[in-house]
Formats: C-alpha cells, structure tokens, sequence
C-alpha cells in the first residue's frame, strides 16, 4: 500500500500509524495541512474492513478538515485521526489510554475531539494521557442552558442556516413553512436539524437504520417515515444527507426530486465529477465542510479558552453569509458550488485569512 501515490495523498504534512499490542490499538493519524493552526479534527472509530479503507478515509477526512476550518476563517490546521475497530465491542479505556499517550507524543501538531464511534466521555479518558484533546467541557448556550462539549448541536445550527440559505437563493424564499425535507440519518445532528425544521414549519419525511429515532420523529415530529433505499425519490424540497458519506452518486441523483441539497454527512459527493453534475442540473448542493462547519467553529473557541456562546452562534451564522456567497457566484460563474468552495478555501488558506478575534488568541 504506497501512501505518497495514494489517490487521496494530497500532500498531507504527516501520517502516522500506531499500534499497542497490550490494549490492541490500531490507528491512523493523519495531518494534512498546519498552515493556518495546529491540526484539528475528530477521532472516527469504526470497524474497517482492512488497512487501505482505513487510510483512504483518514486521508479524505483530513484534507476535508483543512478546507472547512479555513472556509470558516479558523486558526487551525486540517487533521483527522481513525481507529480501526468496532466501538461497542473493542473501545476499551485501556486502548483510549494508549491512543492518548501517542497524541501527547505529536506535542499538539494534531489535537483530537469526538467523532462516529467516539464521545465526550471517551475524549475525557484520553485526556488522562495527553493536553490535546478538546471538545470536553461543559457550555453555557445562549439561552442560559448548559451542554456537554459535543459539538453536534453547533453543526446542526449551521446545517439549518445553511438550508435556509440554499432555500433564499434556489426557492426565492426566506420561510421553510410547507417546504419538505428529506432527512436521511437522524442522529446527534440530523434529530436536532429536524427539530428546527419542524419548528420552522417545514414537512419531514425521514430515513434511519435505527428504528427508535424513526419512531420519535414520526411521534415529536409528525416526520413520514420511509425505508433507506427509498429516501431519494420521494417527493421533497430538500434532501439533507446526516447519515454517511458518498451517498450522492449520479444514479440516486437521477431519483432526486429535490433542487436543493444541504445536509451535515462529511464526504457527501462519491467523486467530484457529481458535483458538477448536480450544477448540470441545476440543484443547488451547499459543500458539506461549509455546512457542516459549526461544530469545528464551537470546538474552536473552546479550544482556544475563548468561549463564549453568543460570539460562538455569530460565527455560525456566519455559515448562512458563506453559502449564499457561493450559490450566487457559482450561478454568475457558472461552476459548480462544490468546486467552487474548494477554489475559496484554498484562496483563504493561502492569504491565512482567519477571523482578527481569533487571531489573537491563538
Ligand atoms: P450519529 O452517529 O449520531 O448519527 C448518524 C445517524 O445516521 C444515526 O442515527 C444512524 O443510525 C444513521 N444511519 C447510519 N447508517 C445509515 C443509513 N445507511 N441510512 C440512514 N441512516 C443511517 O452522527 P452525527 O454526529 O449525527 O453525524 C452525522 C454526520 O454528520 C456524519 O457524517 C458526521 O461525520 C457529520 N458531521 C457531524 C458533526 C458533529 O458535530 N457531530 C460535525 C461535522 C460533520
């Protein structure tokens, strides 16, 4: 397996492998790019089926972070971390130990936060073992409340102001009243986006692998219940990928009765080339590392010990500004938004344009 000819190389700064044979750790490391800040992203676990899946999804994950932390004008570099197992049956305190002390061994190059197959109580045990963890303490919301460090209610707040952008540009429109929303995977994030949707006044038809979430929507919701593979063709508005990557391929794109795409999934194009084939066609896809960038926006200040909810949220909003700047100039240009974004964040990168309040902290 060559790592330097990989498809998905990209000129990544560093990829480390580890192992510990005592808890049986098996991992991948991978920082793409520091330019901006050191490397943050999520540490996946999941049962890959061998070394190369493993590698090819670090590898995209990371490079994806270097591009969503600069579209949204961050500090920070791109990385990513995967361990290669089943979580419910191999993640053990011992191996999150251990894969702790190798992160404390990079001395902060990559600093790692939850992920699929990851939670806040697994990031506190590696941060036993090492400082560059985040994503673990307690917030103050805006409404007085507080919540864990888990950043999924940040994503889904930048998820529903990223459809309410693509929705003003392509339906004309500033209310979701009566619109229909497909939501495929209704987890951490995509449940918290359908109860905006809802409250916004919009119809859900949802899908899941996971019947007691279908059940709550259909109950809390009123959302229609609808099984996996017939998510595409319903008739909808909206379809909002929260589930997994490369779900949007050319052949449930011509299912599709939606114009708009915007969901939270990282990686949601299987190739680039469905991206310009969702502009042939006139859908308006909002890039899934602008959408889904509010979490990384809310680990960020955390990060930094700069905490604070209600500049955290205008961050955020800011997600609405970006995505409709995309959506116009990609209609003026004529090139596909997913292209486009790519085009943007490598241009900010480049300039090492980060947000002035940020700047000075970090
Ligand atoms: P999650 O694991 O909490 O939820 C995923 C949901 O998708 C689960 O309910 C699961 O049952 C369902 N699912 C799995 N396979 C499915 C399938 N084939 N069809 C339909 N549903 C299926 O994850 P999450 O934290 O909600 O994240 C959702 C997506 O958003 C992921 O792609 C993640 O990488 C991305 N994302 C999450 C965050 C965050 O802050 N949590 C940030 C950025 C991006």
């Amino acid at each position: 397996m060559s790592l330097f000819n990989h498809v998905e190389f990209d000129h990544h700064e560093q990829v480390c492998y580890v192992s510990d044979v005592h808890s049986g750790l098996k991992a991948i490391i991978a920082i793409h790019n520091s330019q901006l800040g050191p490397a943050l992203g999520g540490t996946r676990m999941y049962p890959y089926a061998n070394d190369e899946d493993a590698l090819t999804d670090v590898l995209r994950l990371s490079r994806g972070m270097t591009y969503k932390s600069a579209m949204a004008r961050l500090p920070l570099g791109g990385g990513k971390s995967v361990i290669i197992g089943d979580p419910r049956r191999q993640k053990t305190p011992d191996l999150l130990r251990a894969f702790g002390r190798y992160l404390e061994r990079l001395g902060g190059n990559y600093i790692a936060a939850e992920d699929s197959g990851t939670s806040v109580p697994d990031m506190k045990i590696i941060a036993e073992e090492t400082r560059f963890v985040t994503g673990l303490h307690d917030k103050q919301t805006t409404d007085g409340q507080t919540r864990s460090g888990d950043p999924s209610p940040a994503t889904a707040l930048g998820c529903f102001l990223g459809i309410k952008a693509a929705v003003k540009h392509r339906l004309e429109r500033d209310q979701l009243d009566g619109l229909t929303v497909g939501i495929q995977g209704l987890g951490s994030v995509g449940f918290r986006v359908a109860q905006m949707l809802h409250e916004a006044g919009a119809n859900l038809v949802v899908t899941d692998i996971n019947d007691e979430v279908l059940t709550r929507a259909q109950k809390e919701l009123g959302a229609r219940i609808v099984a996996l593979d017939d998510i595409y063709q319903q008739p909808m508005d909206i379809f909002s990928p929260c589930a997994l990557g490369a779900t949007i391929n050319p052949a449930n794109m011509a299912q599709l009765t939606a114009s708009i795409i915007a969901g939270a999934a990282n990686n949601q194009l299987d190739t680039p080339e469905t991206g310009h084939l969702l502009h042939k066609k006139d859908i308006c896809y909002a890039p899934d590392y602008v959408i889904n960038a509010g979490g990384i926006i809310d680990v960020c200040y955390e990060q930094l010990g700069a905490y604070d909810s209600q500049q955290v949220n205008r961050h955020i909003e800011g997600i609405y500004d970006t995505l409709l700047e995309l959506f116009e100039r990609s209609r003026r240009e004529d090139i596909a938004t997913s292209e486009l974004a790519d085009t943007v964040a490598r241009e900010r990168l480049n300039r090492g344009e980060t947000v002035e309040a940020l700047r000075k902290i970090a």
